[in-house]
């Protein structure tokens, strides 16, 4: 973790995957997760600290499974409003 400056704004899902430790640098700890049976729409915040920086984002989705109507793969994503708030 070299503190280079200051990271680029976080955008649109563009170009290469969102690690986890893109994600942490952006000071974001959590993820959301989205379930995406149709009719279930359950979703959840996941804490992915015990997870390597390596990790793409995109990649946690198909181990999901859903806690509510058990489809395994959701959509995850960074936990953007969560994550963000500082002190
Ligand atoms: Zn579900």
């Amino acid at each position: 973790m070299a503190g280079e400056g200051t990271p680029p704004r976080p955008r649109r899902y563009i170009g290469r995957p969102m690690t986890l430790g893109n994600m942490r640098q952006n000071g974001v700890r959590l993820i959301a997760v989205y379930c995406l049976g149709r009719r279930c729409d359950h979703q959840a915040v996941l804490d992915v600290n015990h997870l390597p920086d390596e990790i793409e984002v995109p990649t946690l989705g198909p181990r999901m499974v859903c806690t509510a109507c058990g489809l395994i793969g959701a959509d995850v994503r960074p936990d953007w409003g969560d994550g963000r708030r500082s002190s």
